[in-house]
């Protein structure tokens, strides 16, 4: 049974339609990348999906239950978090508070301050720093080990890239390699939304290009080349471009 089930999702602001009809299957352990230009949808689906932005229709089954209605808090506590573009950590607060903060949501499982502090291994000496004075890179690695320490079933990542230099985001994906890893104590299903698309092919086990609110070509990552995903990017639909999906 599939994780997280999106059935026909559709999510607006005010008028505009920024989700239209998007059906996925996500497997336990899968990484899957939404990819697509600016403006195509990636930040309102990641966000409809943790509950932060309403579903217009449409719905999101997570581990078989319809969770579509269920406020963002609950998700969480379900085990559906979102690391959120702009990271939105206590600034005031040391790196070790905002891990510990996310604990009181806390399921079992294999996350807690010493495997996030593993897996993050540059956040060891800055714990009783405030998360405020870190480096990008820093501040990125604190917010998804907060989310980390909730010990979620499913991690949705939005750009968590943005605004970083080459060598942090070298930094930050080197540890979320350790968090994909597959058939490891800590292998955790997630939904990336990542410019790079060099990047978006090393980490994704399945990418799914968006435009203008709609899945128009999907794929096993493997089966998948860079121009078939930048031909979406624009809306072509080559004869090599992979199929659009609906599922
Ligand atoms: P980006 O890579 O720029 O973040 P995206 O693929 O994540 O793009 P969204 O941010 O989800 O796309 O935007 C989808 C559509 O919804 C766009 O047309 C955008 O202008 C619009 N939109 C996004 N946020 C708002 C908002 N708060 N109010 C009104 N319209 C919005």
């Amino acid at each position: 049974m599939s994780i997280l089930r999106i059935e026909n999702l559709e999510a607006r602001h005010g008028l505009l339609s920024a989700v239209r009809g998007i059906s996925l299957d996500l497997e336990e352990g899968e990484t899957l990348a939404l990819v697509g230009a600016n403006g195509a949808g990636k930040t309102t689906l990641l966000r409809t999906l943790a509950g932060v932005h309403p579903v217009a229709a449409g719905r999101i089954m997570f581990d078989g239950q319809d969770v579509s209605t269920v406020p963002a808090h609950l998700r969480a506590a379900a085990g559906l978090a979102l690391v959120p573009e702009g990271r939105r950590l206590f600034a005031t607060m040391t790196v070790e508070e905002n891990l510990l903060v996310a604990r009181s949501a806390t399921r079992n499982g294999p996350w807690n301050l010493s495997t996030v502090l593993e897996a993050f291994p540059q956040l060891k000496p800055k714990l009783k720093a405030a998360a405020g004075t870190l480096s990008g890179g820093q501040q990125q690695a604190t917010a998804i080990g907060r989310a980390l320490m909730t010990n979620p079933r499913v991690l949705l990542l939005d750009e968590i890239s943005l605004g970083l230099s080459p060598l942090a985001v070298q930094g930050v994906y080197d540890s979320l390699r350790t968090l994909m890893g597959k058939g490891t104590a800590h292998g955790t299903t997630v939904v990336l939304v990542e410019q790079d698309l060099q990047r978006t092919f090393e980490v994704a086990d399945r990418i799914v290009c968006m435009l203008e609110g709609r899945v128009v070509a999907s794929g096993r990552s493997s089966e998948m080349t860079r121009e078939q995903v930048m031909a979406s990017y624009f809306g072509h639909r080559g004869t090599d471009t992979p199929q659009a999906v609906t599922s």
